[in-house]
C-alpha cells in the first residue's frame, strides 16, 4: 500500500512503547497502529481527502474552463443537450459542468470537507 498523505511505498514497522506494531512513511513520518485505520502526523489526525486533493491539482484548469464558461454567456452562446432531434437548455451551473468534465463528485468532496472540519474542532 502508499502512503495516503504522500503516496509513498515505503514503510518503516515499529512497535510502541505500548508494543503495539506501528508503520511509519519513511518519506513523510505519518504513522498508523496496527488495528486501527486512523492515520496520524505527529499528534494530529491525518484526515484523507483524495477528492480535496484531486480538485486542488486541477486548480488551472477549473479556473480555465470556467472563463471558458462565461465567455461563453458573455458572446450569448448557449449550452443545449438533445434527445433525438429535440434540443433543450442546459441549466446546470458552471460549477456542476466543470465537476462533471473533471470528474469531480461533489458529494464525495462535501464529505471530505465535513471530515476535516470535524477533525479541527
Ligand atoms: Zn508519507
Amino acid at each position: 500500500m502508499n502512503c495516503p498523505q504522500c503516496n509513498y511505498d515505503g514503510f518503516e514497522e515499529r512497535v510502541n512503547d505500548n508494543l503495539t506494531p506501528m508503520k511509519i512513511c519513511r518519506q513523510c513520518g505519518l504513522r498508523n497502529e496496527a488495528g486501527s485505520d486512523k492515520w496520524f502526523d505527529g499528534d494530529k489526525e491525518f484526515i484523507p481527502t483524495p477528492m480535496c486533493d484531486k480538485l486542488a491539482k486541477m486548480d488551472t484548469q477549473r479556473l480555465v474552463l470556467h472563463e471558458f464558461l462565461e465567455w461563453l454567456d458573455q458572446q450569448k452562446i448557449s449550452l443545449a443537450g438533445y434527445e433525438g432531434h429535440t434540443m433543450y437548455p442546459i441549466t446546470k451551473s458552471h460549477e456542476e459542468i466543470v465537476f462533471k468534465f473533471l470528474g469531480i463528485d461533489e458529494r464525495v468532496l462535501e464529505s471530505e470537507r465535513k471530515k476535516l472540519m470535524e477533525s479541527i474542532r
